[in-house]
Parts: C-alpha cells; sequence; structure tokens
C-alpha cells in the first residue's frame, strides 16, 4: 500500500479525436484497477493540443463513456489545451540550451531523405539547423517550420544516452521488462513543437506527467518506444521519471488491434446495441 513516501498516481490520457473504442476501455480500466488496488490515485488528462483534429463532442463523450464504463477519476481534469505556455516554456529552455533546432522540411522531404538513408528507410531521421544565412533567409520569407530534438545536441549535454535507463514493470512489444536502457535514437530527432499546432505529443506528456505527479505510466504497448523518447526529455528537462506499465494491446476477432482508423465498434455503439458495462469489463477480462 502506498504511503505519502510512495505514492501511486497513474491517468489515463486520451486524445478527443475520435469515439472510445474497446482498446481504450481496457487501457482505462488498467490504469483505474491499478490505481484501486494500490489506494493510489487515477487522473483523466485530455490531449487536446492539435485543435486540427480535436472536437469538443469527442471530449464530452470521453466522460460519459468512462463514467458508463464505472470509472471515476479526480477533477478538475487536466486538458493541455489549458497548459499550452507551459510547453512552451519548456520548450524555450531547450531552446536556450541548443538542444532544438528548427526545420523546415516537408513530410515528403524527409520520407524522400530516410529512403535514402544509407541503412534504408527503417533508419529513424536525423537533421541539423540551416546555416544562419538560410535560415534567415526562410524565416524572412515566412516559411513555417517546426523544432525538432537534435539527438547529437542532446547526447552532447547529457554525455551519451548509457546511463538513461527506465522501469518497465509491464512489457514492451518484444517482451522487453525490467530496467531498459532508453534508446532514443530510435524515434530520430523527433519533433516537440508542430509547424501547424506548435506543440508535439513527447513534450506535452512529459511535462504533465511531473506536473501531474504520475508516478505510474499505465498504457498500450504501441506506446512502449515513446517511453525512450520521453526518458530523453525527462533528463533534458530536469524532471522525474515515472515507472512505465506498458500492457498489451487487446485484437479483434479478426486478430487486429481495435483501432480509430479501422473503425473499430465504438463503446457508444456497444451501449446502443444493449451490452452492459459489466459485460464488457468481464470480456475484457476484469471484475
Ligand atoms: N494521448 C495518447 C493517445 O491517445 C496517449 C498518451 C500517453 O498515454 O502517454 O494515444
Amino acid at each position: 500500500m502506498p504511503d505519502a513516501a510512495h505514492p501511486f498516481v497513474t491517468r489515463f490520457a486520451p486524445s478527443p479525436t475520435g469515439r472510445l473504442h474497446r482498446g481504450h476501455a481496457y487501457s482505462a480500466l488498467t490504469a483505474w484497477t491499478a490505481a484501486r488496488q494500490a489506494h493510489g490515485r487515477f487522473l483523466l488528462r485530455i490531449e487536446d493540443i492539435d485543435a486540427t483534429r480535436c472536437r469538443p463532442p469527442f471530449e464530452a463523450a470521453i466522460h460519459q463513456d468512462l463514467a458508463w464504463l464505472g470509472l471515476d477519476w479526480e477533477t478538475p481534469v487536466l486538458r493541455q489545451s489549458e497548459h499550452i505556455a507551459d510547453y512552451e516554456a519548456a520548450i524555450a529552455s531547450l531552446q536556450a540550451r541548443d538542444l532544438v533546432y528548427r526545420c523546415f522540411r516537408t513530410r515528403r522531404e524527409i520520407a524522400e531523405e530516410s529512403a535514402r538513408a544509407p541503412h534504408g528507410p527503417m533508419e529513424a531521421w536525423r537533421g541539423a539547423a540551416l546555416p544562419a544565412d538560410q535560415e534567415a533567409r526562410r524565416l524572412a520569407a515566412g516559411e513555417p517550420f517546426a523544432w525538432r530534438l537534435s539527438l547529437d545536441a542532446a547526447a552532447q549535454a547529457l554525455g551519451g544516452f548509457e546511463a538513461l535507463t527506465f522501469l518497465e514493470e509491464g512489457a514492451g512489444p518484444g517482451g522487453e521488462t525490467g530496467t531498459i536502457a532508453a534508446r532514443p535514437e530510435l524515434g530520430g530527432d523527433v519533433v516537440l513543437a508542430r509547424k501547424d499546432v506548435g506543440v508535439a505529443y513527447h513534450l506535452a506528456v512529459v511535462v504533465d506527467d511531473a506536473r501531474q505527479g504520475v508516478t505510474h505510466v499505465i498504457r498500450g504497448c504501441d506506446l512502449f518506444e515513446a517511453a525512450h523518447v520521453q526518458r530523453l526529455l525527462q533528463a533534458l528537462l530536469d524532471l522525474p521519471c515515472p515507472v512505465y506499465r506498458h500492457h498489451q494491446l487487446r485484437v479483434g476477432p479478426d486478430g487486429k488491434r481495435y483501432a480509430k482508423r479501422d473503425r473499430a465498434e465504438t463503446l457508444a455503439e456497444l451501449r446502443d446495441r444493449g451490452m452492459s458495462a459489466q459485460t464488457l469489463r468481464r470480456e475484457l477480462g476484469f471484475d
């Protein structure tokens, strides 16, 4: 049982870009159950920095679906869109140490460059700041740019990545568990501030996990690779590193993971066709 010295705080952090499906329900139930068992705290966080894709009705539906499932969470609920200034401050601190650079490339240019990389398209993309005169010219022309983390500069600042580890109490997609040596190079020079949105996923997540005192990150193992990048950001921003518990992804009868893009049946649809929350919880292995 946690005490003041060993608290247990976890969160479910969906993006309101669609309706929740069984995969989300499984993640949320896993985190909520872990918090209950540890006599800890369960938080809901709305990851809505991408105003181009997030919609208020989806946010309202998240609350409705989770309540239907029988979950409860602390209020107020953190909405990332209300904290943009904090993410910008974190980026500014990286800028001040030359750990990020402006990247004017389009997705297509990066895909083409990756395909030409010496070890082929699987190699994570790495770039560099433009020479000052070229950068000034493109800025003056009003060209949009993203801020990318420079892995080279980060490695230099930390004296390499060897000391970067995190504790995995669940498992990655390949069964990785225990003390994991972080390999942020897997993600390449990740975008920390998007051209269109001004902030990006990895940065907002590490800032918020720290702000909210999250001790255990419980989520699907499709985000295991993200932990490698997030561990590096925590080190660069001097933030604590939570324990990770990645869980296997639920798959449907066709053997494919539930996904919004595959139009997985939503919780609202299950409810509408008369399924009870209890039946769903049982089906997912809870209760
Ligand atoms: N917002 C992310 C998603 O919906 C989850 C982030 C996280 O759990 O770290 O996939």
